[in-house]
């Protein structure tokens, strides 16, 4: 049995938390939200009161935050308490520069880390089947792949600190762009007197084939899971969504890398959120293309 300090129980560090207890561990959490904490205890979780009581009998502290300043924050916190040798992870999202620094603080400390975000959503973190992308050293990959392989099923190792983070910005910046790409042409479908079905027959086995078309559909019908099927309830929110773009285009500018497409996307998920629909689902962004917003 590991001890584990888990930090940030929120939408996807609850499930994830949950499911390392139900693997036999002993998981010390700790949140800001009074309920979230709540809820992690009536899932098992022992609650601690503060961060550093959270993480000061662990082996393993793991981090699921909204953005870099609470991980550096909360890492510098933690750090101070953990007990030699501790292994840090960061799950949540954030910029590849404050993944750099966490690794650098970590170091510094003595102890082993590992930037490990994730794609798959609250259904993924609820089922176990999460994709891990990670960065750091091959021992601390090492260390930490048993504890990921319970919260997921695919564990990759991208290199060295912050190459989990650009990993998982590259691939969303491919997702925010093409789910625009896809709903402009089922927009276009529309006007053109093309049913839905019939697109979706022939993009989903043709070149236009993508996992915005064929396990995401922007429109329903087609693929009866996807959120377009009810109401555009997240899923994957917009605002969250934007979050991504954003660190790709902040990424992009700091590396001098050109990526023409993902600004216009960031633009577009800033005006559909600025409408008021950030907590929409992100495929939700058809419904204000064919309304002629961009
Ligand atoms: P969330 O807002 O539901 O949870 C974040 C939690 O962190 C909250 O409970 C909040 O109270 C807590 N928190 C904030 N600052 C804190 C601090 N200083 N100390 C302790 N607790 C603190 O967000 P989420 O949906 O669980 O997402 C977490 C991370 O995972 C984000 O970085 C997000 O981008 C990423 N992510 C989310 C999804 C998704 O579908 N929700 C998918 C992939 C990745």
């Amino acid at each position: 049995m590991t001890t584990i300090g888990f930090i940030g129980l929120g939408n996807m560090g609850a499930p994830m938390s949950a499911n390392l207890v139900k693997a036999g561990h002993r998981v010390i959490g700790f949140d800001l939200s009074r309920a979230h904490l709540d809820a992690a205890a009536g899932q098992g979780v022992a609650t601690a009161a503060t961060a550093a009581d959270a993480v000061r009998e662990a082996d393993a502290v793991v981090t699921m935050l909204p953005a870099g300043k609470p991980v550096l924050s909360v890492w510098g916190d933690a750090l101070k308490h953990v007990r030699p040798g501790a292994l840090m992870i960061d799950s949540s999202t954030i910029d590849v520069e404050s993944a750099r620094q966490a690794h650098a603080l970590a170091r510094e400390a003595g102890m082993p880390s590992l930037d490990a975000p994730v794609s798959g959503g609250v259904g993924g973190a609820t089922a176990g089947t999460l994709t891990f992308m990670c960065g750091g050293s091959p021992e601390a990959f090492a260390k930490a792949k048993p504890l990921l392989e319970i919260m997921g099923k695919k564990v990759v190792h991208c290199g060295e600190a912050g190459a989990g983070q650009a990993a998982k910005i590259c691939n969303n910046m491919i997702l925010g762009i093409s789910m625009i790409g896809v709903s402009e042409a089922f927009v276009l479908a529309e006007k053109l007197g093309l049913s839905p079905q019939a697109l979706f027959d022939v993009a989903s086995t043709s070149s236009g084939q993508c996992w915005s078309l064929t396990t995401y559909c922007p429109v329903p019908g087609p693929v009866p899971t996807s959120p377009a099927n009810n109401g555009y309830a997240p899923g994957f929110a917009a605002a969250l969504m934007l979050k991504d773009l954003r660190l790709s285009q902040d990424a992009a500018g700091l590396a001098g890398a050109a990526t023409p497409l993902g600004a216009h996307a960031a633009k577009i998920y800033e005006a559909f959120e600025a409408a008021g629909f950030g907590a929409k689902d992100f495929s939700g962004v058809i419904e204000f293309l064919r309304a002629g917003l961009k």
